[in-house]
């Protein structure tokens, strides 16, 4: 005997349960979360690397003049100037290198 819903006159509205489309809990962004974490290590581990090296090296050479402490002219390339971003001293601070260590009055 089959037990089917025969329709009746009155349509009833029952709450009924809808598949709600919400994934079960947990077991869900385990990867992405592992890959992300690993990249914020290394970021970490990146940053605390530079620091260090910051403090004991917080010089470069100067990218403007390469480290010749001079501009050429672009025209007339025997004709030089000092270089106006290191001040001819073909050094210049590092990114996140503070008051250079010393100051010296
Ligand atoms: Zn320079």
């Amino acid at each position: 005997m089959l037990l089917s819903p025969s329709p009746t006159g009155t349509l009833t509205l029952t709450p009924s349960p809808a598949p709600t489309l919400t994934p079960p809990p947990g077991h869900r962004d385990d990867g992405g979360g592992g890959l992300g974490l690993l990249l914020i290590l290394a970021a970490f581990v990146y940053v605390i690397g530079y620091a260090i090296s910051v403090q004991l090296h917080p010089l470069r050479t100067c990218r403007t003049c390469d480290g010749t402490g001079l501009n050429r002219g672009g025209i007339f390339t025997s004709s030089m100037r000092v270089c106006r971003r290191c001040g001819g001293t073909r050094r210049e601070p590092r990114p996140g290198a503070r008051n250079l260590g010393r100051r010296d009055r």
